[in-house]
């Protein structure tokens, strides 16, 4: 068998046009564009290119974009006065602080002065609570875009053997509590699972959201199953000086064996942005007090 591939690119470009068909539409009703504010401290350049990009996908959806780079020596104090200044700002419906920030600088704290209702992330206690409990809230984007995926692809998952691999706050919990709420029965693996290849044998559903190259093996997977690979690892490239990117899983062997998998790049990556302005418009939305239908987008 060879598995069908999932293409993430093309997903993602589609949730993009209905983002901006509804952007548009919001502007006419609002009186105002929708708004994005995207906060960087200090010069990461993995984070610089994430802000520009992100930066630019918001304009080309036709909502306004502030950037606030801010230099590494910001003290914690200046930059919970930013988050503070945006909470309060109407032209702001969403609110990132791009991760990691120095390490001067407390995460949690920052993340928790942003008002929930902003946090486009979805990384505020309260909308992790939300997602527990099944309120409306916002969603970390990276698990929300793997669920569109998958839903795409298998319709109704209910009663689905789902695995996900990892159990960090952005990824591994929220994906959990996602399948969960589509009636899949989950399994979250982590560095201390014994016989962790048994365990995704298993699924019917796996993600891998681990962080380390080509972990997840074709044997280790159910045949026909459905694999969502999140990982993304720079690996020595086959050119000398040369680097490429691979997922968490060794791609070959399980799309020998799977019946659909995302490959990487062009699977769950470029779902992320998508999903942030997904996230950013439903905040629109809802800050405005508009009505926007729960499947629009
Ligand atoms: P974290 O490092 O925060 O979490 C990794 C998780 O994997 C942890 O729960 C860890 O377990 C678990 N793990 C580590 N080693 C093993 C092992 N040998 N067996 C089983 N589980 C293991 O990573 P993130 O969740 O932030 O990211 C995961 C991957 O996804 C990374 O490659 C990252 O680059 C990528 N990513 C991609 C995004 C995208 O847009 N496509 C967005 C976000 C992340 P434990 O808790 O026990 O330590």
């Amino acid at each position: 068998m060879t598995a069908a591939v999932i293409d993430g690119k093309a997903f993602a470009a589609t949730l993009r046009t209905r983002v901006g068909e509804l952007a548009a539409e919001f502007e006419a009703k609002a009186g105002r564009k929708a708004g994005l504010a995207v906060v960087l401290v200090g010069e990461d350049p993995a984070s610089q290119v994430y802000v520009r990009s992100k930066g630019k996908s918001t304009l080309e959806a036709g909502m306004n974009s502030f950037e606030h780079k801010l230099p590494a020596d910001t003290s914690e104090a200046d930059l919970l006065a930013m988050v503070y200044a945006l909470n309060a700002d109407p032209a702001v419906d969403g609110i990132l602080v791009q991760l990691p920030l120095p390490r001067h600088i407390d995460e949690q704290k920052v993340i928790a002065a942003i008002n929930p209702d902003k946090d486009v992330d979805g990384f505020h206690v309260t909308n992790a609570g939300r997602l527990a409990v099944g309120q409306p809230g916002f969603v970390p984007c990276t698990p929300l875009g793997c669920l569109m995926l998958l839903q795409d692809r298998l319709g109704d998952l209910s009663g689905l053997n789902a695995v996900v691999i990892g159990r960090s706050n952005i990824v591994g919990k929220p994906m959990a509590q996602l399948l969960i709420a589509q009636s899949c029965t989950v399994t979250v693996a982590h560095s201390r699972t014994q016989d962790l290849a048994d365990v995704v044998r298993r699924a019917d559903i796996v993600v891998a959201a681990v962080g380390r190259p080509e972990m997840v093996k074709g044997d280790w997977i159910k045949p026909g199953a459905t694999v969502i690979d999140v990982g993304i690892n720079r690996v020595p490239g086959a050119a000398e000086g040369k680097t490429r990117l691979v997922g968490d899983v060794d791609y070959a062997s399980a799309a020998a064996v799977a019946g659909a998998i995302t490959p990487v790049p062009g699977g769950v990556g470029p779902m992320t942005i998508a999903v942030l302005l997904r996230n950013a418009l439903v905040a629109a939305y809802r800050n405005a007090g508009l009505d926007l239908a729960a499947d629009a987008v």
